[in-house]
């Protein structure tokens, strides 16, 4: 699709419609697109090395934060290099929050129960993107391993609504994509400029 990926340069400046790469070379651009990872807030009381990369909270195997007995942390607020399939840590992602908040339940409730709680293991279900109208992407374990395009689209399009809560909002959600798919009409990827204010008596 055109798309060409520069992995491991750093960008330094952006200038004069130029990005500037760390390694001095330049790519021309009239547009800049600036992302960024999620950080997360820190808490009076805590220590720093209670903080891994990006501060998230360093857990133990049962998502409870190191040198405490009663705080748990879960999501992306925490991280753990104890999962053997994850030495650095697990992805931020939907998946390993509802995960790590469903074995965490069922801990409490063995720990309540004077049992042993059981650690946390990421059970990884893959994972998708969808890139444009009937493009998708999709790596997923066993013996699929990758999808793309039209397939992939459809395969993201039924995960996601199956993922949903209730046939209700699963309905709701499948007749918006539906409206927006043959209208094109995408109401949420609106951009809204700043207008000039109505002065009075007009
Ligand atoms: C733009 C974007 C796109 C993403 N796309 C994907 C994707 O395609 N697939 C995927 O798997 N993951 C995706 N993620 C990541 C995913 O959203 C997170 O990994 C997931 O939501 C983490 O769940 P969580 O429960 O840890 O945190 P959250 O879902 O962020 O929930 C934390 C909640 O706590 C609330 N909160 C915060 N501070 C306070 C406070 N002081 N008091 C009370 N409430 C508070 C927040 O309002 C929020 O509702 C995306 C994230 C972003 C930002």
């Amino acid at each position: 699709m055109g798309v060409k990926i520069r992995l491991g340069h750093l960008v330094k400046d952006y200038l004069d419609d130029t990005v500037i790469l760390a390694d001095g070379s330049v790519i021309p651009a009239k547009t800049l697109i600036r992302t960024a990872g999620v950080t997360g807030m820190t808490f009076a009381g805590l220590e720093p090395d209670d903080y891994g990369k990006g501060k998230r909270l360093f857990v133990d195997p049962f998502n409870r934060l190191y040198r405490y007995s009663n705080i748990y942390v879960i999501g992306d607020t925490c991280i753990t290099t104890a999962d053997p399939g994850f030495p650095y840590g697990h992805p931020q992602l939907a998946q390993v929050a509802m995960q790590q908040g469903s074995r965490l339940a069922k801990n409490l409730l063995l720990i309540n129960n004077g049992e042993k709680p059981a650690p946390f293991i990421y059970k990884d279900k893959g994972s998708m993107a969808i890139i444009s109208r009937n493009k998708a992407v999709a790596d997923l374990p066993g013996t699929v391993r990758n999808l793309d395009g039209f397939v992939a689209w459809l395969a993201w399009i039924f995960v996601h609504l199956m993922s949903l809560i209730n046939i209700r909002n699963k309905l709701t959600t499948f007749l918006n994509w539906l409206q927006a798919y043959f209208t094109k009409d995408q109401p949420l990827r609106m951009i809204v400029k700043p207008g000039k204010a109505a002065s009075h008596g007009e």
